[in-house]
């Protein structure tokens, strides 16, 4: 690759032109490098990855996937650092030494005649800001939900890679003016979760202890409703302060157990055993896969309406939708009418791994058949000029 003064790239992008058209596309997989693929435990962007990975692998794609170390896969792996970084999620220093070593990899492998057609991009924000550097189609998975504060980001770098929304809602709230290529739900494979349509007495609540998740909301549905909860999920790096204030006080081991991060069969069957699974989201979820996971193991979801919460949960067919912890309550004393077998269908039918990867493969065809880069450096260039004038509002 040739680099200018000012240290941009300048070779041109040219499309391989057999690329859209060819069966196996070589796609270079970019996961975040915080936690390895399969997760062991808590990893929701990591469990898509694992599952995406293999359907390609599957269907004849040549997949690279530059991961955490610890990483297996059947597509090949290249761990890029030391250690994975679980408890430094988000951290400048990791996320970028990564993807430049990904980046460096992916020039590499065009620099030995042997280039990838399409980069798939799960990790942060630095592979997107970076993405006009390789000479390779970005596909960028939006993983976080938008909140203000990165609107401007996405106003200058969105351009630059084919973004991919993981719902309706996550889409709603993009800033104005981001072009999304398409909206590809998160994938679950069904099969391999237990279907229980008996369930045990006690509620779960599952997921990060984090305010955004709400476990102190969940513990006081369940106590409205004089029903016991099950509490799982780790305390990640900042969040002992709210776990210390706002949960632990409510754990007696009785009414409200609190069983830490749980992974493997234990979860599943947390999951299968549960009456429900409780989502009192304090923020709008982009996707959430507790709820695909639960719902996957006939068990009914009862969420706050926010978020992909809205479009999982189908109110009154696999779950009911509430505006508070009183509502919440009161749809656990009529959890008799939701139907186990019919909540495991709503996923199967919606997000099951093969539908999902029919999704990216679309997405894919796209990133590889765009318009060469020339003409994309120019629209980029005129949408740059738009913000500039302040055409758009982010
Ligand atoms: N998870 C887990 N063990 C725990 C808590 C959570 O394996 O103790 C997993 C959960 O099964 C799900 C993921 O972590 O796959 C959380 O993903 P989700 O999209 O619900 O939330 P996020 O934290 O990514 O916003």
């Amino acid at each position: 690759m040739e680099h200018n003064a000012a240290g941009h790239t300048s070779a041109l992008r040219l499309l391989r032109p057999d690329a859209a058209c060819r069966p196996g596309l070589r796609v270079a997989v970019v996961a975040p490098p915080w936690i390895a693929v399969p997760p062991a435990g808590y990893g929701g962007i990591e469990a898509v990855i694992d599952l995406l990975c293999e359907e390609f692998v599957a269907r004849g794609h040549d997949v690279t996937l530059f991961a955490a170390p610890g990483t297996q896969s059947s597509a090949h792996v290249q761990p890029l650092l030391e250690s994975a970084h679980p408890d430094t999620i988000g951290a400048a220093l990791h996320e970028s030494d990564h993807v430049s070593a990904a980046f460096d990899a992916i020039d590499e492998a065009g620099e030995a005649g042997r280039p990838f057609d399409v980069v798939h991009d799960h990790s942060g924000f630095t592979a997107l800001a970076m993405a006009g550097r390789v000479d390779v189609p970005v596909v960028h998975t939006l993983h976080g939900a938008f909140v203000p504060e990165t609107a401007a980001f996405y106003g200058r770098h969105g351009h630059k890679a084919l973004l991919v929304a993981i719902s309706r809602s996550q889409l709603e709230h993009a800033p104005p003016g981001l072009q999304v290529a398409a909206v590809v739900a998160n994938p679950i494979a069904v099969h391999r979760w237990p279907f229980r349509s008996r369930k045990d007495d006690y509620l779960l609540w599952i997921g990060r202890m984090d305010p955004v998740k709400g476990a102190p909301e969940a513990i006081e549905a369940a106590r409205l409703a004089g029903r016991s909860l099950v509490l799982a999920g780790p305390v990640q790096t900042g969040q002992a302060d709210f776990f210390r204030e706002h949960v632990e006080p409510h754990i007696d081991g009785r009414r409200v157990r609190y069983v830490g991060e749980v992974g493997g069969m234990r979860k599943q069957e947390l999951y299968a055993g549960a009456a429900a699974t409780l989502v009192p989201l304090r923020w709008e979820e982009p996707f959430g896969m507790v709820m695909v996971e639960s719902l996957a193991c006939g068990t009914p979801v009862i969420a706050f309406a926010r978020g992909a919460a809205t479009e999982i949960v189908i109110d009154g067919e696999n779950g009911m939708l509430v505006a508070d912890e009183t509502e919440m309550a009161h749809a656990i004393d009529k959890l008799d009418s939701i139907d186990p077998v019919r909540c495991r269908e709503s996923v199967r039918d919606r997000y099951d791994v093969a539908t999902v990867t029919d999704g990216y493969e679309a997405v894919y065809r796209q990133a590889t058949s765009r318009t060469p880069l020339p003409e994309r450096m120019l629209k980029a260039h005129a949408q740059v000029s738009r913000l500039a004038g302040g055409s758009l509002t982010l």
